[in-house]
């Protein structure tokens, strides 16, 4: 069985790739087959990965080229269908044609399907175009990583509506999720901002990631955080005034394998 997330927020700079690479690398690590999909044109999964940009999400949809030969490998266990500029031909496709979306959600669940992957993780343009739609219709769950600043949070309804309104023509997204990033623990604003979400979000929203100037330099030693600094708060959370870790990619890749076992 595959289990495929999304990253979406129309907003840049919320942490996309970061959680995208990050969690995928996390997964692969545990020995699971996984995909990373970029479905941005700026191509910055492979950038992260300290990997040339290419046209794989274009050969394989536009071009219709299996998936097999599509992607790439990118690390031990883990694919890589790459992204660049031509990912906007694949944009213009999926706007011109009806069933575009399905199709595109129909191929990537089969394909990945019948290569015995285990995750697939897309990672989304700032945009909520029909890219965005696809990816939606392709996942199980949705992720909508935000930062915690006032006006980063005014967007989030936009995409749970988006989210909703597919859901009801489908039997997918299952679900959605929220996952804040950049917390920062010293001052009072993002901590405020945190209670706010869960308030109105309940448990669909998850323990926040850190902020972390070790995920924001991994990328530039070509490496991802979990080859460069494991023991990072990004990884590892912050531990709160009882002494409990909170939060961090560790935290956020055992929800997701919960998820996807069912437990
Ligand atoms: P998006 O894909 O949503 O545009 P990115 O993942 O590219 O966002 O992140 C934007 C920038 O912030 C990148 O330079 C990244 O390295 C950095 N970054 C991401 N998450 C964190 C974090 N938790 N702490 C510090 N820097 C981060
Ligand atoms: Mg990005």
């Amino acid at each position: 069985m595959t289990t495929i997330f999304s990253f979406i927020n129309q907003k840049g700079g919320v942490g996309k790739t970061t959680s995208a690479v990050t969690l995928g690398h996390g997964f692969a690590l545990r020995g699971y087959q996984t995909l990373l999909v970029d479905c941005d044109p700026q191509g910055h999964i492979a950038t992260q990965l300290s990997l040339p940009k290419g046209p794989g999400l274009r050969h394989w949809y536009y071009e219709e080229q299996p998936l097999s030969k599509a992607m790439v490998q990118a690390r031990e266990n883990l694919l890589m269908l790459a992204g660049d500029k031509s990912t906007d031909r694949v944009l213009g496709k999926l706007r011109e044609e009806q069933w575009g979306a399905a199709e595109f959600a129909e191929r990537l669940c089969a394909e990945s399907e019948a290569m015995r992957i285990q995750v697939v993780l897309l990672d989304l343009a700032p945009s909520l175009n029909h890219l965005q739609i696809a990816a939606m219709l392709a996942s199980d769950y949705v992720i909508i990583p935000t930062r915690l600043r006032y006006t980063d949070l005014d967007g989030v309804s936009e995409i749970t509506r988006s989210i909703t309104e597919t859901s009801r023509r489908s039997s997918k997204p299952k679900r959605y999720y929220l996952l804040p990033t950049f917390f920062d623990r010293v001052t009072k604003e993002t901590a405020q901002r945190l209670t706010e979400l869960a308030a109105a979000f309940g448990r669909q929203v998850w323990p926040p990631i850190p902020q972390d100037v070790k995920l924001a330099e991994a990328p530039g030693r070509g490496m991802t955080i979990w080859e460069y600094a494991p023991q990072s708060s990004g990884v590892q959370g912050y531990v709160n005034r009882n002494g409990k870790k909170i939060g961090g990619y560790e935290t956020i890749l055992s929800e997701m394998i919960r998820l996807m076992e069912g437990v």
